[in-house]
């Protein structure tokens, strides 16, 4: 294939302007924001799991608690009205007496273990609300550890996509000034070679594989005619002959 040498020096800057576009998708893809806002959201779920329980632990313990008390208040109700028979003075039996005093003191005992319980599940109430504080302070956290993040990465997708364009508009440029049959090989090389289908030959070196050519090949290259389009032997790219060759 024959080129102009200046169309093959143009290449070379296609080259690095592609070569600066696929680094910069390959930074809008790994920003690191991406990876965090992901460990959030699955944060979050997580801790939205935990508040559900949380929830659900403080109503079942809403419930104990209304029950608990409604035990103390059975008991309660029973000793008083054993009481006002008591002080009434309408037993007079001293069998039955004894007895009344005898339940008396009995739901008086009971009374106090129903308090105790009372006591104890107003006190795991109480553990479970600071749990759902807590839970909810974490999720505030999380939620605005999130929002900036997301904040982050859409100042960093802007920046990325500003310099995107500007690389693009120099790529158009560029790109208009290289004959068609040159650009198809790039193309097509391109696709092959991992995104470098052009490289100098610089000081002996082939820019693409880094590979020092031997003394046959640089021979080649230095007997070549200069519109003549140039391949490394190794890695097949396409060689430009630029200034600093070696040749
Ligand atoms: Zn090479």
């Amino acid at each position: 294939m024959k080129a102009e040498p200046v169309h093959q020096v143009r290449l070379l800057d296609l080259q690095e302007i592609d070569a600066e576009l696929d680094r910069l998708k390959h930074r809008a893809r790994t920003l690191p924001e991406i990876s965090e806002i992901r460990r959030l959201d699955a944060r979050l779920v997580e801790l939205n799991d935990q508040m559900a329980a949380a929830e659900t632990a403080l109503g079942d313990l809403d419930r104990e608690q209304r029950k608990a008390e409604s035990d103390v208040e059975q008991v309660r109700v029973r000793a008083d009205r054993d009481t006002r028979r008591l002080e009434a003075g309408q037993v007079s039996s001293p069998r039955d007496l004894e007895s009344l005093q005898s339940e008396i003191a009995s739901l008086a005992r009971r009374q106090s273990e129903l308090e105790e319980i009372v006591l104890d599940v107003m006190e795991r109430r109480e553990a479970a609300e600071g749990r759902r504080a807590e839970l909810a302070k974490a999720v505030d956290a999380a939620a605005a550890e999130r929002e900036a993040a997301e904040n982050r990465r859409s100042e960093a997708v802007l920046e990325i996509k500003d310099e995107v364009d500007s690389a693009t508009q120099r790529r158009t440029r560029v790109a208009g000034e290289i004959p068609d049959d040159l650009a198809a090989l790039y193309v097509k090389l391109r696709e092959q070679n991992a995104g470098v289908a052009a490289a100098a030959l610089r000081y002996g070196r082939c820019e693409g594989c880094k590979l020092a050519l031997s003394t046959v090949e640089l021979r080649e290259m230095r007997s070549a005619p200069a519109d003549e389009v140039m391949r490394c032997e190794n890695c097949r790219r396409v060689l430009v002959r630029v200034d600093d060759s070696g040749l």
